[in-house]
């Protein structure tokens, strides 16, 4: 048996790309941060908690790499127009964004209440934040990135293609707002060269999620694998849609869930 090449370097996946992430200064925003600069990208870290950011910037300097901590609320679009200057204005043209941050159930949303139990003002939180947050950085990042291409990612989650427990009705909402409006970008921008697929994790350890133990053990028993996933572990797969290695990959709404739909 001949053995493979197995002294040829794998390229890194992002080689000298220019990359941004909002909620990059947490969970799997951060986690994603580290692994694009791992694979080469030079990386923004916008997060509306300036300082996490920060944090996030100046571990991956430490480490050798190339990153600039930014502040944006995605809800505000001044803030957004301007996160995405300063990065262009810092790196040069965007090439690789991923539209992560996103808040979870909070206030009235949350805690098993049905949707007729939920305030108005917390739903209009919930959409402002984890669907429009999305449709704005998406109409910034592909203003931008009309003249020469590249790949965007979304954070969906697997409440974006099913329904999740009574309580989360608003969050259901916004994610499956934001794999249609993947779809619908991914159609239009495809002729300038711009790739955009969402991602739709099963439940991850993260703040978003929680510490109460009982919990996360109840949701681990529902997975397949019978855990939670790891940021790294949907890290891994945004960094490849964002690569060139996914060329042929558009409009999708990949799962990373450890097999929780699989069933469903
Ligand atoms: P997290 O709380 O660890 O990180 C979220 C980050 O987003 C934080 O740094 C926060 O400051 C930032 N953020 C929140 N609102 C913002 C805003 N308006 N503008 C800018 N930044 C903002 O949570 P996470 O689990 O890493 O969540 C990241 C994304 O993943 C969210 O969109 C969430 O819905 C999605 N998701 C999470 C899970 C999970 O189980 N953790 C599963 C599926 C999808």
């Amino acid at each position: 048996m001949t053995t493979p090449a197995a002294t040829t370097p794998v390229p890194r996946l992002l080689e000298g790309r220019h990359a941004l992430v909002t909620g990059g200064g947490s969970g799997i925003g951060r986690a994603t941060c580290l692994a694009l600069a791992r694979e080469g990208a030079a990386v923004c870290v916008a997060d509306r908690h300036g300082d996490a950011a920060r944090e996030v910037a100046e571990t991956i300097a430490a480490g050798g790499g190339r990153a600039l901590a930014l502040t944006a609320d995605v809800a505000d679009e001044a803030e957004v127009r301007d996160m995405v200057e300063e990065a262009v204005a810092a790196f040069g043209p965007l090439q690789a964004c991923f539209n992560n941050a996103g808040i979870g159930v909070t206030g009235s949303i949350g805690a098993g209440r049905l949707l007729d139990e939920i305030e108005s003002g917390d739903w209009q939180r919930m959409l402002a934040v984890n669907l429009t947050g999305v449709f704005l950085c998406l109409k910034h990042e592909l203003r931008s990135m009309r003249a020469h291409g590249g790949a965007i990612v979304n954070m969906a989650s697997i409440g974006g293609l099913a329904a999740l427990s009574a309580g989360a009705g608003p969050y259901v909402a916004a994610k499956h707002g934001v794999v249609g409006l993947t779809r619908q970008a991914a159609l239009e921008y495809a002729r300038f060269g711009i790739r955009v697929n969402a991602i739709c994790p099963g439940h991850v350890t993260t703040p978003l999620i929680g510490d109460d133990p009982q919990r996360l053990a109840a949701l681990a028993t529902m997975n397949p694998m019978r855990r939670l996933g790891a940021p790294a572990e949907i890290a891994e797969a945004v960094a490849w849609l964002l690569s060139d290695r996914a060329s042929f990959v558009n409009g999708a709404a990949m799962v990373a869930d450890g097999g929780r739909l699989a069933g469903a």
